[in-house]
């Protein structure tokens, strides 16, 4: 029976980012990746998407992502850089292996796949959050007789040609999406708070830059002295041309549905043929589930280790597995942290 130090699942790049480190270790390793290809969750995303920051803020340890030919790089330059990342460190991936559940009998974790069991001392899970779009609960959803996807099912604006479409969410995701359709369709926007729109020349460099800080436990004052965070608006060309034809304008959500759109507060019904959840996602962790860790989708970690199971840990999900640990540039930090630990432990 092989034995390896440490399994990663999920082959994104937070499962990558933990490889890096890792391949400069004695340690013996393996990711498993559902996915036929590279590119974990930006395979998911709509045709056009841009990053909200510059190459130069969209790269993960080691290497630079080469200068996209725009401002902010799309997800198809995105997709190629990490599939050249993956080669020219040449981690041992497996794909396509879909981890169904993880194990642990006599002080190894058995991870059970569709292409059979892998055992390892250790476990980085790095699944992200794509599998697990997250939809918030209005009365009657299911009354409603149009259509609705979340934004990870959203391509393109084709099908939605000439309809009434309510967009549901307030950051980049819901603004960019928005941009697109609004060209094609009667658009309404419904945020659970007035919008932050960033500055023209405040983008995800700042942010990430604040995002370190933060880590540091500083605070930041820039320029123009505004506060920022993650979610905040950034405008790329898309959402600036949006503005300028007045189509940025959000509205608090409404109290239901009914059969043919949404009831508002104030009593009056509006017919709407589709509805786009752009309302964020959970981490993925069904797979640990027979670990019995989860409560409320999060693992207890100190950093990015498991506090209940010392012999695994979480990367890339969100702030709880580290500040601004679901970003390209935030994820390396606790991936360089995570691979600290797990050799000290293994040298024990
Ligand atoms: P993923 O990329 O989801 O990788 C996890 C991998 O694990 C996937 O391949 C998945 O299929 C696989 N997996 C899951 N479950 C299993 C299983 N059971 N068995 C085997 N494999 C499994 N960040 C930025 O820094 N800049 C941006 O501009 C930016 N824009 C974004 C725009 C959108 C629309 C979204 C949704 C996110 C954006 N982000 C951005 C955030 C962030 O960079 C991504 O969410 C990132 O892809 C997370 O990486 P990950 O490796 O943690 O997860």
């Amino acid at each position: 029976m092989k034995v390896y130090d440490v399994i990663i699942i999920g082959g994104g790049q937070a499962g990558l980012s933990v490889a890096y480190f890792l391949r400069r270790s004695a340690l013996e390793y393996l990711i498993l990746d559902d996915h036929k290809e590279a590119g974990g969750a930006w395979l998911e995303t709509w045709d056009d998407l841009k990053l909200f920051s510059p190459s130069e803020y969209s790269s993960l340890s080691g290497w630079a992502m080469p200068k996209s030919n725009e401002e902010y790089p799309t997800k198809a330059e995105f997709i190629k850089y990490l599939s050249a990342y993956e080669n020219r460190y040449d981690f041992p991936i497996q794909r396509p292996v879909k981890v169904f559940q993880v194990e642990k009998e006599n002080g190894l974790f058995i991870t059970k796949t569709d292409k059979g069991d892998f055992y390892s001392k250790t476990l980085v899970s790095a699944t992200g959050t794509a599998n697990k779009p997250f939809i918030p609960k209005y009365p009657n959803a299911t009354h409603f007789s149009g259509t609705q996807i979340h934004s990870v099912n959203y391509s393109n604006s084709d099908k939605f040609k000439d309809k009434n479409v309510l967009i549901v969410g307030g950051g980049n995701s819901g603004a960019q999406i928005l941009a697109e359709v609004s060209k094609v369709a009667h658009t309404k926007w419904v945020t659970s708070n007035e919008p932050t729109f960033l500055p023209n020349d405040i983008d995800g460099r700042y942010l990430f830059n604040e995002a370190t800080l933060k880590y540091l436990g500083k605070t930041i004052k820039h320029s123009k002295d505004h506060s920022v965070s993650l979610a905040n608006i950034v405008m790329v060309k898309s959402v600036k041309e949006a503005r300028s034809r007045d189509v940025l304008n959000a509205v608090r959500p409404f109290k239901e549905f009914y059969e043919h759109g949404v009831i508002w507060n104030d009593g009056t019904k509006e017919q709407f043929d589709a509805v786009i959840w752009c309302t964020g996602f959970r981490a993925n962790l069904n797979h640990l589930e027979s670990l019995n860790l989860t409560e409320n989708n999060k693992i207890n970690t100190e950093g990015t280790r498991s506090i209940k199971e010392s012999n695994l840990w979480l990367v890339g999900y969100g702030n709880w597995t580290g500040f601004a640990s679901a970003t390209i540039y935030g994820v390396g930090k606790t991936a360089r942290e995570t691979v600290k630990e797990i050799t000290a432990l293994l040298k024990r």
